[in-house]
């Protein structure tokens, strides 16, 4: 008899890669306490990393651990970490690459954004908020936006997934995650190919405080496409899409204007500027 298969679709914790498997049925039924562990060997997901996958009995995923010999050296160099002050590459590995990014997202964007936890974080909310916060200039800087915590009795919510699904239900608008270095739910329907893209290019160097400046940089030369936009749209009844990409580029020296970057500019100006400016661009 063939074995029943089920479609699991993890995230790497440390580069963010995403793929789908197949994982058998039978799996599922040995967990023990509501949860089951799933090894990803390095090449099933992404080409550099192996990881744990957790479960429940659905097969929902609930979160990622690092592989178990690693675990306590990890957990001694993140405490040496933490009282530096929290740095990009401390947050990757304490969050996840995914969890980092989406939460740049809703910083950048506009979205709620929340941790959905049984415990006590590692670090101080706060210090989390400064950190994205700090990376925007004063203009921009939005401190009203906070990532905050939604924080469940596991006593009676054994069972994690049913309160992800509660929460879900009443923040249909919100980012949110878990500690254990998952995405539970994403708002937008943008992607974070964009988030992706600069947080790595910033942990190209490994001196945080060069990391920090690079994703901050990098952030402003966005910003500053925001502005040339919003500038040139405001005098203007409307204007096609195509040749407002061509007055961009024409303009925007240190940027390509593609499609993907219209799209992000036009997502910023509709959460944080102005959604009747972008009624000006027209699709023809
Ligand atoms: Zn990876």
């Amino acid at each position: 008899m063939e074995e029943e298969l089920r479609i699991l679709k993890p995230a790497c914790p440390k580069c963010g890669a995403s793929k789908a498997i197949n994982v058998p049925e039978s799996l599922f039924q040995r967990g023990s306490f509501g949860f089951v562990k799933i090894q990803v060997p390095k090449g099933a997901i992404c080409e550099e990393h192996q990881f744990i996958v957790i479960t429940d009995n659905t097969g929902l995923i609930l979160g990622y651990e690092e592989i178990d010999d690693t675990v306590v050296r990890i957990e001694e160099e993140l405490e040496l970490e933490e009282e530096r002050g929290l740095t990009l590459q401390y947050l990757i590995k304490r969050l996840g690459f995914n969890c980092i990014a989406g939460l740049l997202h809703s910083k950048i964007f506009n979205y709620p954004a929340f941790i959905i936890t049984s415990q006590e974080l590692e670090f101080s909310l706060d210090e989390l908020n400064e950190f994205f916060d700090n990376l925007f200039p004063r203009e921009f800087k939005d401190s009203n936006n906070k990532i905050e915590l939604i924080e469940y009795d596991d006593e009676i919510f054994p069972n994690p997934g049913y309160f992800y699904s509660l929460v879900k239900n009443q923040r249909k608008n919100a980012f949110l995650m878990n500690p254990r270095r998952h995405v539970i739910q994403i708002p937008w329907r943008t992607t974070i190919r964009y988030e992706t893209s600069i947080i790595n290019f910033a942990l190209e160097k490994n001196d945080p405080e060069e990391s920090y400046k690079i994703l901050s940089d990098l952030i402003l030369r966005f910003l500053e496409d925001v502005k040339f936009t919003r500038d040139t749209l405001t005098p203007l009844k409307k204007i096609s899409e195509k040749d407002l990409i061509k007055i961009l580029d024409n303009n925007l020296t240190l940027s390509t204007i593609n499609r993907y970057r219209m799209i992000l500019i036009k997502e910023f100006i509709r959460r944080r500027i102005s959604p009747d400016l972008i009624k000006k661009i027209k699709k023809k």
